[in-house]
């Protein structure tokens, strides 16, 4: 029997320069080189010679996030998937106000830009400890929400659009503990609306 095929870790869309002075070379060395990839790692650890070996991973969150039992397992393949999100939710030149169909769908779903931006962020900043705030799709609106730890919108029938990571280690090195700092930079210079344009598509 061939062994089935372990998740291997989708390249960047960008070099690891591209973000800067945004997100540093250091911090996506460390955040895509290091973190990333051991949550791969610890993941084809853990379900080598399961029944999970082999299923996509969005397959492996939607059959572990009920079960007490393959905690690991869904914490690292939700980290897995949220992070290649992430990567791509943000472009070199990104961030200011978007085009589009997603424009619209701002205007009308949450009251324009400056409505988003607000919302966005109060959700970023008061999200306790680690965690993950979303642009979503929810009953056919959009909405923000926020996840605590590894926890992710695909794991409950929520459609993602864009996502920032508010775990520490997305921005320590080059804000610290100034949050609010990296979100900023996030919205003005960084985010990917074409990514977003192209899910609702
Ligand atoms: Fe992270």
């Amino acid at each position: 029997m061939s062994e089935k095929e372990a998740i291997t870790i989708p390249e960047l869309p960008y070099s690891k320069e591209d973000l800067s002075p945004h997100i540093s070379a250091k911090t996506i060395e460390f955040h895509y080189g290091k973190h990333h990839h051991a949550y791969v790692a610890n993941l084809n650890k853990l379900i080598k010679g399961t029944d999970l070996a082999g299923l996509k991973i969005e397959d492996i969150v939607r059959r572990t996030v009920k079960d007490p039992k393959q905690v690991a397992i869904f914490n690292n393949a939700a980290q897995v998937w949220n992070h290649t999100f992430y990567w791509h939710s943000m472009k070199p030149g990104g961030g200011g106000t978007p085009t589009g169909a997603i424009s619209e769908k701002i205007n009308l779903d949450l009251g324009g830009y400056d409505a988003f931006i607000e919302k966005f962020k109060t959700a970023a900043i008061t999200q306790f400890g680690s965690g993950w705030v979303w642009l979503v799709i929810k009953d056919g609106k959009l909405d923000i929400l926020k996840t605590s730890n590894a926890d992710t919108p695909i794991a409950h029938e929520v459609e993602p659009l864009l996502t920032v990571d508010v775990w520490e280690h997305a921005y320590y090195l080059d804000y610290q503990n100034r949050r609010g700092d990296y979100l900023d930079a996030f919205i003005k210079n960084l985010i990917n609306w074409e990514f977003v344009n192209s899910i609702i598509a």
